[in-house]
C-alpha cells in the first residue's frame, strides 16, 4: 500500500481498542506479534479491518484497484483468458481473498462481460473477515450473488478455481525472530507500566528458523505461517481441480529485515501508537510461499513485476482505448494511475505477482514459460 501525506479524522472508534489490547496484554501478558496483528487488525467489533473501510483517498491508503480500473479489468482479462484455455469449464468459482471495497471485482465483471458464457458459469466467493467490508462488497456486487466466507478452507470445493488477492498476504501476521549472541528469539509485544505498547525479547531461544544460515547479530527475520498455510491451500485446489490463482503484494527478497509498517491517513506512524485505529502490514517474503506452493504439486510462476505483469496484459492499449475522447484532465488522472501501477520508482517493480496452476494446464496469461519455477 502506498501512503503519502494526508489527514483525516478517526472513524469506527466505538470501542476503543487501543485501551482494550493494552488491558489484555496487562492481564495476559506479552503476546507473539502474531497474535498481536490479528487481534489490532480483526477482533471483531474492534480490529482494524473489522470496524472500517481503510481504503480510498478518504481512508488510510490506496490499493492498485483504487487507484487506476485498468488493474481490475486487466486482471479480469487474465482470468478470462485462463478460462477459455482451459476449455471454458462451467461451473467456475471465482474467488477473491480480502476484496476491500469490492472494486478489482467490478473493474473485472464489467471487463469480462462480452466473454461469452463466462458470467453464466461463474459462482463469486468472497473471502472476507471484516463486517464492515463485507457490507461494501455485498452492496456493489449485489447482481452478482457473492457468498461470502471466513476463510478459503470454507469455499466449497469440486469446480475449477479462477482466485485472485491483491495486497491480501501482507495483512496476514507475521512473527519476528530476532538473532542475538546465543540464538533466535521471538519479538513479543507487551505493555510496560506505563501504559506504553512495545517489544519485548523473548526470554527464551527458539530453534533455528532458517535452517543452518548464519545471520549477523541483530538480524530480523520475518515468518509467516499464516501466508504459508493460505497459500499451500490454494495450491492444493488448484491442483486438485485447475484453475489459476494470483497473488499480487508488496515484496520483499527474502525473510530478511523488519518491515512491519503502521499507516494511519495515508502517513506511516508507529505500529503501536494507536492499535485498531492503524492499518498493519509487512512486505511479503514470496520465496517462502514458492516452497509452500511447490510441495503441494502446483507449477509456480514468478514472482514478476507487477509493471511487467500489467504491461504483458496490454495495460498500454487499454489505457490508450480509455483516453479516446476523455477531456484533458480526465486523461492526466487515467494516465497517473497506470503509470502509477507500473513505474519501477512507483509500484511497478516492489509489487510482484505469483501465479499458480496445475502442471498439466496451460501457462498462466502474463508469464513465459521459462518463469515457471524449476
Ligand atoms: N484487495 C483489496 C483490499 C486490500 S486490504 C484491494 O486491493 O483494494 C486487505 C483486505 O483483506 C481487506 O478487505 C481486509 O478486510 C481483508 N483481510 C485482512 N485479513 C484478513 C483475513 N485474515 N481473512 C480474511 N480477510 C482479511
Amino acid at each position: 500500500m502506498v501512503a503519502e501525506p494526508r489527514d483525516r479524522p478517526l472513524k469506527g472508534d466505538v470501542v476503543d481498542a487501543a485501551e482494550w489490547l493494552r488491558e489484555l496484554l496487562a492481564r495476559e501478558g506479552p503476546m507473539p506479534l502474531s497474535r498481536f496483528m490479528a487481534l489490532a487488525l480483526l477482533a471483531p467489533g474492534r480490529g482494524y479491518y473489522a470496524t472500517r473501510d481503510p481504503l480510498g483517498a478518504h481512508g488510510d491508503f490506496l490499493t492498485a484497484p483504487e487507484i487506476s480500473q485498468c488493474f481490475g479489468e486487466l486482471i479480469g482479462a487474465a482470468l478470462a483468458q485462463a478460462w477459455l484455455e482451459r476449455g471454458a469449464p462451467a461451473p467456475v468459482l471465482l474467488v477473491e481473498l480480502g476484496p476491500g471495497r469490492g472494486t478489482l471485482l467490478v473493474d473485472l465483471l464489467r471487463a469480462t462481460a462480452r466473454v461469452r458464457g463466462f458470467h453464466a458459469a461463474l459462482s463469486l466467493h468472497l473471502v472476507e473477515a471484516s463486517a464492515a467490508l463485507r457490507a461494501v462488497q455485498a452492496e456493489r456486487l449485489r447482481s452478482f450473488a457473492p457468498h461470502f466466507h471466513d476463510r478459503l478452507e470454507d469455499v466449497p470445493e469440486g469446480p475449477p478455481l479462477l482466485l485472485v488477492a491483491n495486497e491480501f498476504l501482507d495483512a496476514l501476521p507475521i512473527r519476528q525472530l530476532v538473532r542475538t549472541h546465543d540464538g533466535w528469539r521471538e519479538r513479543l509485544v507487551a505493555v510496560d507500566a506505563k501504559g506504553r505498547i512495545g517489544f519485548l525479547l523473548s526470554p527464551w531461544t527458539v530453534a533455528d528458523p532458517c535452517g543452518g544460515n548464519e545471520y549477523p547479530v541483530g538480524t530480523v527475520l520475518e515468518l509467516a505461517p499464516a501466508r504459508e498455510a493460505l497459500v499451500a491451500e490454494a495450491a492444493r485446489r488448484v491442483v486438485r481441480t485447475g484453475g489459476l490463482a494470483l497473488f499480487i503484494d508488496y515484496a520483499k527478497p527474502g525473510p530478511e529485515g523488519d518491515t512491519l509498517q503502521a499507516v494511519h491517513g495515508h502517513r506511516r506512524v508507529d505500529p503501536f501508537s494507536q492499535p485498531g485505529r492503524v492499518d498493519l502490514s509487512a512486505r511479503v517474503d514470496f520465496t517462502a510461499l514458492v516452497r509452500a506452493a511447490r510441495r503441494e504439486g502446483a507449477a509456480v510462476f514468478g514472482p514478476i513485476a507487477q509493471g511487467l505483469f500489467l504491461e504483458r496484459l496490454g495495460i498500454k492499449l487499454r489505457l490508450a482505448r480509455l483516453l479516446a475522447g476523455k477531456s484533458a484532465e480526465l486523461a492526466a488522472r487515467l494516465e497517473r494511475g497506470v503509470h502509477r501501477l507500473i513505474d519501477p520508482e512507483a509500484m511497478g517493480t516492489l509489487f510482484k505477482v505469483l501465479a499458480l496452476s496445475r502442471p498439466d494446464e496451460p501457462i498462466p496469461p502474463g508469464f513465459l514459460a521459462s518463469e515457471r519455477v524449476p
